[in-house]
């Protein structure tokens, strides 16, 4: 039991919730979100007071954030609950004392049951992303959590919420919330990167992508390779310690491509087989006729909402055609789309639309997703949000 504030659904609208998917439109409800403070914590009923979740507030489209179907209390007990469930998963995935991959994704969002929470661990440092405010305010209960359930492989915790907040919390300035970490230095699938959570994108390193790295390492011997969008060279070290004949990476962020060659030189410091450059990858294509065996293509979201998808998918059409011309006969590309909003039905036909206009005989060979540890929760088919093609081009 908790004592929170009762919200009820209008008539009919406790399907959702009843299927367990976590999200409360502010239509469904029959009072107005903006008398409950955002951020508080409510419970859910339907019209006829019959207890179906609880959750946080917030001023918006989604009202409430499902965190529990049951009717408890959101404090240090529960937070530490839902995190050893969730570590639990990651010791099934055999990412836990693994002497080649120290990094992981920890909390996964509405993936593990928490909507607005992210968590990677790196080498001893768990950095915080908090996409909502309700879920800031947790933020010194999380530590606090975290502590508990990690014990001494945790050295520090890092708070990296400023940019996902959108200005909704005054002070949520990043920095330390507990410890001093020991390295950054992270270990994965046997190779180095050095992650910059303070000033890198998202939480400092995209391991959404871990599982994908290691099938390009698979073909990558002998091969020339083009990585795009290569941020801090994840594709790119894979394939030079896998043999590649040639790896050129291509990213917009002068800082990405910095980190790129550091982390290209923590692998192999005598490798002169590869070269970063920072350019816009359309400029790069334009600029450049070299063909490559594989060709990467992992852009950012290029939509971040349903009314940004059709400029995003004539995006992703564009950037899959003039990708496809740059693969020698008989090459692969590997194409990727992280926006939420494109569904893998509407992506593959995008990337078919480009292929028709390429006009060369095209197999696809993978569909790729996230790693394991950005679980999908299966009551909310929307967090699965990384999907991938491997085209074998003739
Ligand atoms: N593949 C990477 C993650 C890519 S994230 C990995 O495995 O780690 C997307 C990257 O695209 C970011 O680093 C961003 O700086 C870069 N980017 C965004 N727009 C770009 C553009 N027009 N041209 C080249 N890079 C771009």
């Amino acid at each position: 039991m908790n004592n929170y504030q009762n919200l009820r659904l209008k008539p009919g609208k406790e399907k959702s919730l009843q299927r367990l998917h976590p999200w409360v439109f502010s239509g469904a409800l029959a009072q107005d979100i903006k008398k409950t403070p955002e951020g508080e914590f409510v419970n859910i009923t339907d019209i006829n007071g019959t207890y179906l979740g609880t959750g946080y507030a917030q001023h918006g489209s989604i009202a409430v954030r499902i965190v529990s179907f049951k009717q408890e209390t959101i404090d240090v007990a529960f937070w530490i609950n839902t995190i050893q469930t969730s570590l639990n998963l990651r010791k099934t995935l055999g990412l836990i004392n693994n002497p080649d991959t120290n990094c992981y994704r920890l909390m996964h969002g509405e993936g593990d049951g928490i909507p607005g929470l992210i968590i990677d661990f790196y080498n001893g440092t768990a950095v915080i992303q908090c996409h909502t405010s309700g879920i800031y305010k947790q933020i010194h209960l999380i530590t606090e959590a975290l502590q508990k359930v990690l014990g001494n492989s945790l050295k520090a915790v890092y708070n990296k919420s400023s940019e996902t907040l959108h200005g909704a919390v005054e002070d949520a300035s990043n920095g330390l919330l507990f410890g001093q970490p020991e390295s950054d230095i992270v270990l994965e699938n046997g190779f180095k990167f050095k992650v910059d959570w303070e000033t890198g994108q998202k939480t400092g390193f995209f391991l959404d992508q871990r599982d994908n790295r290691k099938l390009l390492g698979q073909y990558a011997q002998g091969k020339t390779v083009l990585n795009t969008f290569a941020y801090t060279g994840g594709f790119s070290v894979y394939a030079l310690m896998h043999g590649a004949a040639q790896v050129d990476s291509v990213d917009v962020s002068k800082n990405a491509i910095q980190l790129l060659n550091e982390n290209m030189a923590l692998n192999n410091p005598e490798a002169n087989n590869h070269k970063g450059e920072a350019t816009d990858t359309f400029s790069f294509f334009k600029d450049n006729d070299s063909l490559y065996d594989i060709v990467i293509l992992d852009p950012p979201a290029f939509a971040k909402s349903v009314n940004a998808r059709h400029n995003a998918l004539m995006a992703y059409k564009r950037l899959a055609m003039e990708g496809l011309k740059k693969v020698n006969p008989g090459g692969l590309l590997f194409t990727f789309s992280c926006s939420q909003v494109v569904d893998s039905h509407t992506f593959n036909q995008t990337i078919f639309s480009a292929a028709i206009e390429n006009g060369r005989n095209i197999k696809i060979v993978h569909r790729l997703t996230q790693a394991a540890d950005h679980p999908v929760n299966i009551y909310h088919p929307e967090g699965e949000y990384l999907k991938g093609l491997v085209l074998w081009v003739e």
